[in-house]
Order: structure tokens, then C-alpha cells, then sequence
């Protein structure tokens, strides 16, 4: 057998019929995560033809996208303010009720945003197929995983059949060498790489993250990478499983046991690519050059380092409207910008090292006057660990608000919004017009930027708070 890449052993080892020139492949799906926005017609179809959920013990439902993050509203003290998120809520417990589907309801003590309770479950291992109704399951690639965001019919197909329709991608290496610099983190280095690629740089592939500098990223800031991977195009990121994988998965609760552990981590070691395994494409990055980023525009490409400039680009349209909405001038420099809302939370950036960082910043510090500062940790398991720090003290002393788990401000369908011409500071993954609530300006950068936003009520550099 010819060499192979990481993502043509899962494929192949995945994939139940071959595709032919008229059809695609059938794909075998490991895992299904489900939340409560992108499945109530799933089930409304299979309601409709009569057909079953065929594998609820491969299916895993958690609430995330429209649950509150206010305390009150979550623990039933007052009502879910919003009507759509509580029905939605309701139906999702009666769905997965009718189907046998393990839930992680609203109070459950380990629920949080799907793509970080996978992990810190153990659900998302090496080797598995994993997909979800949502674009950032890409996040579990991290794990040397085959993971990808479905739309809502693909839902209803994989939980009628547990396979998928898939024609098969292309092979995209992002190579990164070079120690990231001070100040420098996962969140900077994953948007000069899309900056790098472009928005559709990396459409049909599967991109697989390679290199000395990839290799030393702990698991969280290799997350923080392949979640962000669907916002140059690709389909999905990936990075080889190793001894750093092993450590984050072993004694997690959904993870193999005993001996099971033994079998499971023999087999992992056989994922990454062999010697000689060719990409279709391949890109390289020297980290070393690297600063603090931040997006200026209304598309996760449009980044600049948070020193520069907003790009002068005469005659490019889509540059001109990014910039009318979000009332920033060319040739402008970032630093300085005033900003009224901060936002550290989401899939991208909420687990317990992001909190760590941004409260670092803030000890002993106070959020700007005017600025309004909402930290949503990505998981109940990550803000009880959190609390158990102080970080919640750190950040509520500081002014900032500290909520319970949920997308929360990432997209806003929970009611946590930016008003209309507000410009916020969000360690989320899209920037899209009216991503963070109607009007609103959201510039992407990491925990630490995002901090340093909050303690200056403007765009400033982290590395001037740092010690
Ligand atoms: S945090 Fe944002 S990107 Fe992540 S799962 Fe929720 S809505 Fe999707």
C-alpha cells in the first residue's frame, strides 16, 4: 500500500462504499454531536418517514447555542427571557427523550458548548469520524479526528443511517515552524494562517497541521487551530495524534479504560501520516514572525497585526463595504480604536487556559470605564474549575461579568447581543455582519488582546500588560 496521509487513513478506514464518478462516497460517522438549533427538523423528518434513530449510543446531545448564561434564567429562579430558546430547549428534551439519546440537559452539572465537552469528555478520540450540525466541529480535528460541521437534511441522514454522503477532499499541509514570539498565541497564529490561505484558500480540503511549532501546542491552543480551520474554506483540520493527545485523553471519562486504553492508544499510534505521504497542496508559516492579531473587516481573513494598519485597498468593493460596516477607515491604525462591549468565551477560545491567560491581564485591574466585559467559560465543568482558581474573582473584581456555559455572544441566538454600531472585541470565530447581534462590529483577537481591550476601553497590545 502507497503512503499515506492522516486523513486518508480515517477516510479509508471510514468509508463503506467508494464513491464513483456519479456518486459520492458513503462514510460511516464514529460520532454524532447534536445541540439544540440545527436538529428540530432532523427529527421532524424522520418523524415524517416513519424512521428511528439507528444508533442513539453513537449520538451525544448537549444545549449550547440558544441556553441562557444569567444564573437566574438558567436555574429556573425567572423564566428563559427568550420564548424561541426555551421551545427550542423543550423540543430537544423531548427528542432525545422519544430516541434514547444521552442528553446533557440544561442543569446538567458537565454541559457546555458541544465542541468542548467532546474532548473534555473523551468522546472525541483519534481516528473517529466525527460530525455535528454545526461549521467548528472542525475543533475535534485537534485530536487526529475526521471532524466536520453537517447541515440540518445531513443531520436527519446520519441519524437515520449513522453514514454520510461525502465526496472525498483534497489533501491541504499547513507547515508551521518557528517558536511562537511573546504575546503570541494559538488565537494569533490560526488567523494569520487564514490571512495566509484566504477566506476560500482552503475550499474541498481537509487541511492537516504540520510542523515543530504545531507539535509543541498543548491540546487546548491545538483547538483553538482546527476550530478556526472552516474559516479559510476547508472542510476540516487535523493534527496528528502524539504523546501530547494521549496525556489530555487518558482517565477522561468517556475515553477506554484499562486495557481498552493500552489497545486504543496502539492503534492511535498508527494514525499519522507515513514518511513519503504526499498532500495535494502544501503551505508553509514561519511563527517566528508573527504578532498579535486582529481582524479589522467582516470575514475572519481580514486580519492585520494589532500595530498595523487597516489595509488601503483602492477599487476592491469587498473592502470598501467590510470597512463602511464597520466605520473604520483605510490606512487607519487599530491601536487606539475605543471599543464599548468585550467578549471572551465561545468554542474557540473559553476553555480553562484562555480564562487563565485573560485573567492574568486583569489581576489587579480594572475594566475600562463605559466597556462592558462578558466572560461565558465554555463549559460548567470549566467554570466550577475556574471558580475553584478564584479566576471568577479575578474577572467580577475587575468589572467584568461572569456567566454560566453557552455560545453565549459567539452568535447571540441567547439574547447576549452587541448593540447595533457597537464595536466589540470577541475572542469568537466569525465576524460576519451581524454576527454578535444586528449592527455589530466584532473584531476577532485572542483571551489576551481581548483583555487588554477591556482594562484600556480601546485596542491596545497585550504585550504591554504582560509581565
Ligand atoms: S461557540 Fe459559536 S462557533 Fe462554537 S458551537 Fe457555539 S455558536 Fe458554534
Amino acid at each position: 500500500m502507497s503512503a499515506r496521509t492522516l486523513f486518508e487513513k480515517v477516510w479509508q478506514a471510514h468509508e463503506v462504499v467508494a464513491a464513483t464518478a456519479d456518486t459520492p462516497a458513503v462514510l460511516y460517522v464514529d460520532l454524532h454531536l447534536t445541540h439544540e438549533v440545527t436538529t428540530p427538523q432532523a427529527f421532524t423528518l424522520l418523524r415524517e418517514r416513519a424512521l428511528r434513530v439507528r444508533r442513539p449510543d453513537r449520538t451525544f446531545a448537549t444545549m449550547d447555542h440558544s441556553t441562557p448564561t444569567d444564573r437566574a434564567q438558567l436555574f429556573g429562579a425567572v423564566p428563559i427571557r427568550m420564548e424561541s430558546a426555551a421551545r427550542q430547549i423543550r423540543a430537544f428534551e423531548q427528542n432525545c427523550a422519544d430516541s434514547g439519546i444521552e442528553l446533557f440537559g440544561l442543569r446538567h452539572e458537565r454541559r457546555g458548548i458541544v465542541h468542548i465537552i467532546g474532548p473534555e469528555l473523551g468522546l472525541t478520540q483519534p481516528g473517529r469520524t466525527i460530525v455535528c450540525g454545526d461549521s467548528h466541529t472542525s475543533t475535534h480535528g485537534a485530536f487526529g479526528a475526521l471532524a466536520f460541521g453537517i447541515g440540518t437534511t445531513e443531520v436527519a441522514h446520519v441519524l437515520a443511517t449513522q453514514c454520510l454522503l461525502q465526496r472525498k477532499p483534497r489533501t491541504l499541509a499547513v507547515e508551521v515552524a518557528g517558536a511562537l514570539p511573546f504575546g503570541v498565541t494559538a488565537k494569533d497564529l490560526v488567523l494569520a494562517i487564514i490571512h495566509e490561505l484566504g477566506v476560500a484558500g482552503g475550499t474541498g480540503s481537509v487541511v492537516e497541521y504540520r510542523g515543530a511549532t504545531i507539535r509543541a501546542l498543548s491540546m487546548d491552543e491545538r483547538m483553538t487551530v482546527c476550530n478556526m480551520t472552516i474559516e479559510a474554506g476547508a472542510r476540516a483540520g487535523m493534527i496528528a495524534p502524539d504523546e501530547t493527545t494521549f496525556e489530555f485523553l487518558k482517565d477522561r471519562p468517556r475515553a477506554p479504560q484499562g486495557a481498552d486504553w493500552e489497545r486504543a492508544v496502539e492503534t492511535w499510534r498508527a494514525l499519522p501520516g507515513d514518511p513519503g505521504a504526499r498532500f495535494d497542496r502544501t503551505v508553509a508559516l514561519d511563527a517566528a514572525r508573527l504578532a498579535p492579531m486582529i481582524t479589522y473587516g467582516t470575514n475572519p481573513g481580514m486580519s492585520v497585526a494589532v500595530t498595523g494598519r487597516v489595509p488601503e485597498r483602492p477599487g476592491d468593493e469587498v473592502h470598501a463595504r467590510a470597512l463602511a460596516y464597520m466605520g473604520l477607515e483605510p490606512g487607519q491604525p487599530l491601536l487606539g480604536q475605543a471599543v464599548q462591549d468585550v467578549f471572551l468565551g465561545s468554542c474557540t477560545n473559553a476553555r480553562l487556559s484562555d480564562l487563565r491567560a485573560a485573567a492574568g491581564l486583569l489581576r489587579g485591574r480594572r475594566v475600562a470605564k463605559g466597556v462592558r466585559f462578558l466572560v461565558v467559560p465554555g463549559s460548567q465543568s470549566i467554570k466550577r474549575e475556574a471558580e475553584a482558581e478564584g479566576l471568577d474573582r479575578v474577572f467580577t473584581q475587575a468589572g467584568a461579568e461572569w456567566r454560566e456555559s453557552g455560545c453565549s455572544m459567539c452568535l447571540g441566538m441567547n439574547g447576549d447581543t452587541v448593540a447595533k454600531g457597537a464595536y466589540c472585541v470577541s475572542t469568537s470565530n466569525r465576524n460576519f455582519e451581524g454576527r454578535q447581534g444586528s449592527g455589530a462590529r466584532t473584531l476577532l483577537a485572542s483571551p489576551i488582546t481581548a483583555a487588554a481591550a477591556a482594562i484600556a476601553g480601546r485596542i491596545a497590545d497585550p504585550r504591554e500588560f504582560l509581565s
